[in-house]
Formats: C-alpha cells, sequence, structure tokens
C-alpha cells in the first residue's frame, strides 16, 4: 500500500461542534454556550497568572508537585495519587490511551459528554452508549452492557447536558458491579456546583478499578487555561503517568490552578451565586412554560414541545445575541442548554425566552 492511511476508527470520528461565541451583526453579545463560570476566575488565579510571567523562560515543573499538593490538601486526598492534565480531557484520554485498544469496548451513558466516543475512536475502540431512563442513568442498563471486552465505564455525574444526579448508593452499586476488570471513570466536572458532594472520591477509596477525574474550567472559571486532575489507584495513576508529556501543564496554567483551588471564599462565592440565579432562570423560563429538570449544576436543560420549537427559539436568542447549547447531538433535540450566567444574562435569557413564545402565540 502506498497511500496514506489514519488508523481504523479515526475517519468515524465527528469533528468537534464547539459552542458558537459571537452572532454575524449582533452586538453585546452573551454567551451561555459552554457552562463557563460568568464571574470569570478567582482575583488570586489572575494574580498568579502574571507573577508566572517572571518565569517564563523556564520549563514548567514535570511532576506537579505544588498544585497537586494543593487539591490534596484542600480535598483531604493523597497527592501521589492524583494526575494533572491538560483539562479533565486529557485525564479521559490517558485512560483509555492506557486501557483500552483496537476491538475494545468503552462504555458510556445515552447522554453523556460527547468526549467520550471521540476518545474511545481514536484508540481504535468501540464505543458503546447505554440508554438512560428519563433523563437518568440506569445503574441495571450499565451493568447488563458490560462483557469481556468491556475496558471503560464513563458515568458523568452529575450529568451534562443532563443535570441530573446519580445518588450515591447507586453510584456504589455500579462500582461493586462492574467486572474487576473494567475501570470505572466517575467524570465529576460539575462536583463543586453540589454542596458537600466529594465527586465521588469516597468510592475511589478502596476500591482498585474506579478513577475520578475534576475540571478547573468550571466553577474555577479557568477553561481557557485548560487544567483538570484525575484520583484513583496508586497502581492506575502511575500507568497513566506514563503516556503523559513530561510538561504537559504550562507554568502559567500551574500557578493559575494552584491560586484558584486555595481561594476556597471565591468557590463559595460563585456557588451560591450559582444555586441562587440558577432557581431563577428555572423559575423564569417555567413561568414562560419551558420546564427543565432540578439542576445540579451551572446550567439548565430548557425542553420545549419539539425539535422546531427548541430550533426557532435558539435562532430568536441569537437574534437578540443570547447563545445557548443545541444538544440534539446529545440525544435532546427538543431542548436547549442554557449556562446559569450572571443576575444580567439570567435575565436577558428569560426575557428573550419570554418574548419567543407570546410572539409563537
Ligand atoms: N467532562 C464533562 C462532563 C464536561 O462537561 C467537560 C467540559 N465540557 C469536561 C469533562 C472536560 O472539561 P475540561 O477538559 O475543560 O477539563
Amino acid at each position: 500500500m502506498n497511500k496514506i492511511t489514519p488508523q481504523p476508527g479515526i475517519m468515524d470520528i465527528a469533528l468537534y461542534q464547539g459552542g458558537a461565541s459571537h452572532v454575524q451583526g449582533v452586538q453585546n453579545v452573551i454567551k451561555l454556550s459552554s457552562n463557563e463560570n460568568p464571574f470569570g476566575p478567582s482575583p488570586k488565579a489572575i494574580e498568579a497568572v502574571r507573577d508566572s510571567a517572571a518565569t517564563l523562560h523556564r520549563y514548567p515543573s514535570t511532576d506537579h508537585a505544588s498544585l497537586r499538593a494543593a487539591i490534596g490538601e484542600v480535598h483531604g486526598l493523597d497527592p501521589e495519587r492524583i494526575i494533572c492534565g491538560v483539562g479533565s480531557d486529557e485525564v479521559l484520554q490517558f485512560i483509555v490511551q492506557c486501557f483500552a485498544g483496537p476491538g475494545d469496548e468503552v462504555i458510556h451513558t445515552e447522554h453523556g459528554f460527547s468526549m467520550y466516543p471521540i476518545l474511545a475512536r481514536a484508540a481504535g475502540a468501540i464505543p458503546v452508549s447505554v440508554p438512560e431512563r428519563e433523563r437518568r442513568v440506569d445503574v441495571d442498563a450499565i451493568l447488563a452492557a458490560c462483557g469481556e471486552r468491556t475496558r471503560v465505564v464513563f458515568l458523568t455525574n452529575p450529568g451534562n447536558p443532563t443535570s441530573t444526579m446519580l445518588p450515591e448508593a447507586e453510584v456504589a452499586r455500579l462500582a461493586d458491579g462492574v467486572p474487576g476488570h473494567v475501570i470505572l471513570v466517575l467524570d465529576a466536572a460539575y462536583a463543586e456546583y453540589v454542596d458537600g458532594f466529594d465527586g465521588g472520591a469516597g468510592i475511589v477509596d478502596g476500591r482498585e478499578n474506579v478513577v475520578m477525574t475534576r475540571t478547573f474550567s468550571k466553577i474555577y472559571g479557568l477553561g481557557g487555561m485548560r487544567v483538570g486532575w484525575g484520583y484513583g489507584p496508586r497502581a492506575i495513576i502511575d500507568v497513566l503517568n506514563r503516556v503523559r508529556q513530561p510538561f504537559n501543564l504550562s507554568s502559567t496554567a500551574l500557578a493559575a490552578a494552584k491560586a484558584a483551588v486555595l481561594d476556597r471564599e471565591f468557590v463559595e462565592f460563585c456557588r451560591a451565586e450559582n444555586a441562587r440565579l440558577r432557581s431563577w432562570l428555572a423559575g423564569g423560563l417555567e413561568a414562560a412554560g419551558v420546564y427543565s429538570d432540578p439542576s445540579n449544576t451551572n446550567f439548565i436543560l430548557a425542553r420545549f414541545g419539539s425539535r422546531e420549537e427548541a430550533e426557532a427559539c435558539d435562532l430568536f436568542l441569537q437574534s437578540r445575541g443570547v447563545i445557548v447549547r443545541r444538544v440534539a447531538g446529545y440525544g435532546f433535540p427538543e431542548a436547549l442548554r442554557i449556562t446559569v450566567g450572571d443576575a444580567d444574562g439570567c435575565t436577558r435569557v428569560v426575557e428573550a425566552v419570554r418574548a419567543f413564545r407570546e410572539d409563537a402565540g
């Protein structure tokens, strides 16, 4: 063969469709499509970024010891069992890359995060989608889907874009039920929005095949920095570190993340504001006849009567400079995912949805 050919599975990957950030011809656009923190990062993280400029000629730390120590201190976790990546996306990628190969199966749930099937295909593995029930993860269906070729099971908890949550006892039942050769990944990107939730760290402890992943892109407001982390059994973290590039995180990103995780006051402020604005937003949408499940995250899955209505509302919102996310690709053609913005953002969405519904008669 004298032709350049990608590895099997690669051409089955659809190019990632991110949320738009502008609308042609519309001024004063507000972006509520990527679950970003409307309050930005902690001022301490911004200061740390500025300070990091003095050492930009130096390579960054390879072992991320200082950031891992800070994360460990804040969450009461052993830093030796933490790995940091370029967003939690990279940690998820390490897991699939290290543990799944051609012909293996990677399970995710019907409405799970869109990166899981991409990562599976990139490794030549087969993504297997397991149905959910009424926008809730079905543990029995996942367990029934696990077989000899299953290598990884991804659980997004709380869910994106569902915003629902699988109770801890059910997560434990899943962890106990998956075969020993399967790694269960508890993707807790939105954990900080749930009061008193440890993201599943307690379920990782005492088990040999469960890993939790977290991100600095959501409540920490550092999506642009690309930092995430994973917590798991020593043996698994050791494997993942072997494929990690030695300088995967920039010194600027490391400094920003460390300052952000240590600023608990700012995290508390964001959590409380999100909860307050989220219930105001859900109430406003409901008053306009648009319903959602109680949200455990920083976004709402707003359900319309039909795909046509959801798409028409999306276009109407865009014309008013409000960008939200279509989620047909996640199995919700009749819904829009709306990030909880600041007070101004929430007001603009509610007013626009109300005007849309009034126009529609
Ligand atoms: N998991 C879930 C459920 C997400 O929603 C996201 C971001 N959209 C990620 C992981 C990846 O986050 P990041 O790579 O920015 O840490």
